[in-house]
């Protein structure tokens, strides 16, 4: 993803134009006391079965051991089918959506998007997305030799492919009533490297899954969308991203206070910071009310909301992925989604 102020004031354009400034009709949270576990009765709480984050970071080693996951190429290919055998094995139906989009190269990258389903009768439903492509640059990175060799993608987009996994895992235990559309978008990292001079559609050059996602207008079927990225890295710091806010502000509150109410207030903090392009930001232009949940601090002045110093280098990779914010991300995700509104 990308917090080019540039890229940004230009999807802004477009989605003001395309109409996306719409509401959530979410119900107003209730703040729930006490949990009476395992039942349904009106009011209860259900508390989610235990996120296992040795399991989630195994599944995070797994995808990065493929090596680096760029759409067209082995590694990618593999780890793509593991990703769909897997939520086969947690009982979820799985479809495949395949395409081909433009790339910055003035080429087409292939898409392969990935869309697994847990309880596919159940009204009540959410969707949880994140990417599992990895970038094929690390242009970020301090030197300048490795800036077009792909990366490991540990935190930026296997992190939340991870979560992904182990709430599929345990969702054995999710009340009946329940459903979840688990998202996994691809192509979402390959946009227009730093080297490379800026162009008026370059936000474009980003996210090509879900572009091809909303191409297909999604019937709207979920209360709302949550988006992970870079869910992984340790001193992680989830604020509230400024897209999200305007599409789904009950959401972001319900869950960073449910957070804070599980002791993860060091996580999610409540700043709210600049809209950002990353794959919810097409989920929006789809009607869909969506949020993202990604790691942005405050630069050395307090001042700014930077990503991680490892965003887009070759230290993104297994050394910084962290399970306490696995943790924090899995447990206060998992509470909310056994508690859908
Ligand atoms: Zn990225």
């Amino acid at each position: 993803m990308k917090n080019n102020k540039k890229v940004i004031a230009i999807v802004l354009v477009v989605l003001v134009v395309g109409g996306f400034l719409f509401k959530t009709f979410e119900p107003f949270f209730k703040k729930s006391k006490g949990a009476e576990n395992n039942t349904t009765e009106s009011g209860a709480i259900l508390e989610p079965a235990d996120f296992m984050t040795d399991s989630c970071y195994a599944f995070i080693q797994k995808q990065v051991s493929f090596g680096p996951r760029v759409p067209g190429n082995a590694n990618h290919a593999a780890c793509g089918n593991w990703l769909i055998e897997k939520f086969k094995s947690y009982n979820c139906t799985v479809k495949e959506q395949v395409g081909s989009m433009p790339n910055w190269e003035g080429g087409t990258t292939p898409v392969r998007n990935i869309i697994a389903s847990v309880h596919s009768d159940a009204t009540k439903r959410i969707v949880l997305a994140a990417h599992w492509d990895s970038r094929p640059y690390g242009d970020k990175d301090p030197d300048a030799t490795k800036h077009k060799q792909p990366i490991d993608g540990a935190n930026d987009g296997a992190s939340g492919v991870g979560v992904l996994l182990e709430l599929a895992r345990i969702s054995k235990d999710l009340p009946a009533d329940i459903g979840i559309d688990f998202i996994l978008f691809d192509s979402e990292d390959g946009g227009k490297p730093e080297w490379a001079p800026d162009g008026e559609n370059d936000a474009f050059s980003w996210c090509l899954g879900s572009q091809l996602w909303a191409k297909q207008k999604p019937q709207r079927t979920m209360r709302y969308a949550v988006l992970l990225d870079m869910v992984g890295a340790e001193g992680a710091r989830f604020n509230k991203e400024g897209y999200s806010m305007q599409s789904a502000g009950n959401a972001v509150n319900r869950i960073w206070g449910n957070a804070a109410k599980l002791g993860y207030g060091e996580y999610f903090q409540n700043e709210e910071t600049a809209g950002i392009i990353d794959d919810h930001v097409f989920m929006i232009q789809a009607n869909v009310p969506a949020l993202d949940i990604v790691d942005m601090r405050p630069n050395y002045m307090g001042t700014n909301f930077e990503f991680g110093s490892s965003h887009h280098t070759h230290a993104d990779n297994m050394s910084v992925i962290s399970k306490p914010t696995l943790k924090a991300v899995g447990h206060t995700l998992a509470y909310t989604v056994w508690n859908l509104k």
